[in-house]
């Protein structure tokens, strides 16, 4: 039987072992699904009753990863992981120390250098040999729409996330730059975008139209 805490921080989906370690949010994705499956992802119970210390994700993390093979870590959960980045850090450095093999993704919303007031990018860069950036259109006025930022991202957000994209692929990191399949969305101009920021594209599906699990 799992444990509230373990559930909480960590969750496996095809392969890969997830981290879940905040639930803040620099945006109110229209395409988010936590309300509507009542923050449950495939069976987990992604709600945090609070952030979880990084010797904890560590831990969950390192046991979860001794009881059988994982593909990749992936530091998402329902909240913007770089809100934790000094955590990020911490327990990438745990896990790669026992998994050195071990390929570490973040998927973000690429709002961390507005977030940190920096380049984030070279802390990222030892942390994580991955980033997917969820930047779902080419279109500033589209991606405020979608996003729905915080105010204090609102008029900067869009360009953030692309200086964010193009300094991450500067530094070396495999970026991906993902659209999740809406109406409206013009997603040969996001892959035009993409490549121009030296990241690859990806369609993703989406889940509003999936049924959610119920947890086991
Ligand atoms: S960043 Fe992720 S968790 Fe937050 S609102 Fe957007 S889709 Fe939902």
């Amino acid at each position: 039987m799992k444990t509230a805490e373990v559930a909480d921080v960590a969750y496996e989906y095809d392969d890969g072992l997830y981290l879940n370690l905040t639930n803040r949010c620099p945006t109110a994705c229209t395409f988010c699904v936590k309300k509507q499956w009542s923050w449950r992802y495939r069976g987990w119970d992604l709600k945090l009753s609070g952030e979880p210390s990084a010797a904890a994700v560590s831990e969950v993390a390192v046991s979860r990863l001794s009881r059988r093979p994982f593909r990749e870590l992936v530091f998402c959960g329902y909240g913007e992981s770089t809100y934790r980045l000094p955590e990020l850090v911490e327990i990438s450095r745990r896990v790669r120390r026992e998994y050195p093999e071990l390929p570490i993704r973040l998927n973000t919303i690429g709002l961390g250098d507005m977030i940190w007031k920096c380049d984030i990018s070279p802390d990222l860069a030892r942390a994580v040999d991955a980033v997917s950036v969820s930047l779902n259109t080419a279109d500033p006025a589209q991606w405020k729409r979608l996003h729905r930022p915080a105010a204090e991202f609102r008029e900067e957000g869009f360009a953030a996330a692309l200086r964010f994209t193009a300094r991450c692929a500067a530094r070396g990191l495999h970026v991906t730059v993902t659209a999740v399949d809406l109406p409206g969305v013009d997603l040969w101009a996001v892959t035009d975008l993409a490549l121009k920021l030296g990241a690859e594209f990806r369609v993703r599906p989406r889940l509003e139209n999936s049924v959610p699990d119920i947890a086991p």
